[in-house]
């Protein structure tokens, strides 16, 4: 699948600010997990922030595919940078976008857009991840508006002086066949009674914020319900389908920048009196890699192309976050191998691309969720 003009022009203005603005800082941020915030500003002012939404809610109206092709772009650089952005955009923002009032939109996707604020998608819990409907967070209605009680975990950009809201999943009843009824609320940072925690110590992205979030009788007008009452699996699994995108393209992106040092690195470096991409042990690999990032990106563009297109892609995003993901841990490994001893110190950015991949296989559905999802649309009754 090619891009168009305009979206080539889209990955040349991201690579040219990426290198410019992110890539002589990204290890440093990583050294002292400082949150970019700083760049998320200039970001929203090249439009990237908003980048798939409509005009009229600040966004360029751009789609999916750019969007994807916006976060690979970031990713080959940074991936702290690039989950902050997606996480804004694709968690935060979409689903208010398919979701939301024009009330609602107006409000929380317009200073989004332009970078003045980022969102953020509460789903997880300490007790569960993976399944949705082992959710303990409730949301009880009153007189004017629902009180939430329960604790979040592991959520991204909730906590930075960006953050301004956490759409957040709770359970406000039991629906008949005895199931929780999930419902969505956007909770906004500051609520009465929302109590965000310290940021964990994580093995990579360590400067995007990820932290606990703790809702102790949490009040929110009746403006906050997101959709409908009961609506909330709906919303999840649709926000999932966009994310999943987005981390996809991180995968891409992650192995890409991999694959670009160790090219020029295997040029340069000498061993045995020549460089050692002369030996196709190392030359080949990298081929290897080469093709297997083609394979990547183009399941990535289907799936995004199949979103822009307004067509089913539950699939195709799982699989394309599936083999990405994998990719990108992949190509982390060899990106380590091909650098050497130099491969594993912090002066070469080749271990913060490797502390940074394992993640993909692990947020917005697990490898394992990923081939439940496919194998259950294959027919097999798993
Ligand atoms: C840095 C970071 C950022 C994150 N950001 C967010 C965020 O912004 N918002 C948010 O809501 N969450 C976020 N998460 C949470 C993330 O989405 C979950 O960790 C992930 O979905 C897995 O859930 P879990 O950790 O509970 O693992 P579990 O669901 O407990 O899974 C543990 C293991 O069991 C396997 N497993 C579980 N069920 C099955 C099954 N049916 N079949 C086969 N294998 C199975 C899993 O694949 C996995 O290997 C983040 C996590 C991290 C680490």
């Amino acid at each position: 699948m090619e891009l168009s003009d305009e979206q080539r022009a889209l990955q040349s203005t991201v690579r040219e600010f990426a290198e410019a603005e992110i890539a002589p800082h990204a290890a440093a941020w990583d050294r002292n997990g400082t949150f970019p915030a700083q760049t998320v500003r200039k970001l929203g002012d090249l439009g990237i922030m908003g980048l798939p939404f409509p005009e009229q809610y600040g966004g360029l109206g751009a789609g999916a595919l750019s969007f994807a092709v916006a976060v690979e772009e970031l990713t080959r650089v940074d991936s702290s940078v690039a989950i902050t952005v997606a996480a804004s955009v694709s968690l935060g923002g979409t689903p208010i976008l398919a979701f939301g009032t024009e009330e609602q939109k107006q409000r929380w996707l317009v200073p989004l857009a332009r970078g003045e604020t980022i969102g953020a998608f509460a789903s997880t819990e300490p007790g569960m991840g993976s399944d949705v409907q082992g959710a303990e967070t409730t949301a009880r209605q009153e007189q004017d508006g629902w009180v939430l009680n329960g604790t979040k975990a592991y959520i991204t950009n909730a906590g930075t002086e960006l953050s301004s809201f956490v759409t957040t999943t709770a359970i406000t009843g039991q629906r008949d066949d005895g199931r929780s009824e999930l419902s969505t609320f956007i909770v906004p940072v500051g609520a009465p009674g929302f109590v965000p925690q310290k940021p964990y110590h994580k093995m990579g992205w360590h400067a995007s914020d990820t932290r606990e979030l703790s809702y102790q009788d949490c009040r929110v007008g009746t403006d906050a319900l997101l959709g409908e009452r009961g609506g909330g699996a709906r919303v999840f699994l649709s926000t999932l389908d966009g994310g999943r995108i987005g981390v996809a393209a991180m995968g891409v992106g992650l192995a890409q920048g991999c694959l670009d040092q160790s090219v020029a690195w295997a040029n340069q470096r000498c061993a045995f009196g020549q460089p050692i991409a002369r030996y196709q042990a190392v030359s080949f690999e990298l081929a290897s890699l080469q093709a297997q990032i083609s394979a990547a990106r183009s399941l990535v563009y289907r799936a995004a192309a199949l979103r822009d297109a307004q067509q089913r892609h539950t699939q195709e995003a799982a699989e394309a976050k599936l083999i990405a993901s994998e990719l990108a841990v992949h190509a982390a490994n060899v990106a380590m191998q091909v650098h050497g001893g130099f491969g594993y110190i912090e002066e070469s950015p080749i271990p913060r691309f490797y502390r940074d991949a394992k993640i993909l296989t692990i947020g917005e559905g697990t490898s394992e969720i990923l081939k439940l999802v496919i194998a259950r649309n294959m027919g097999l009754s798993v």
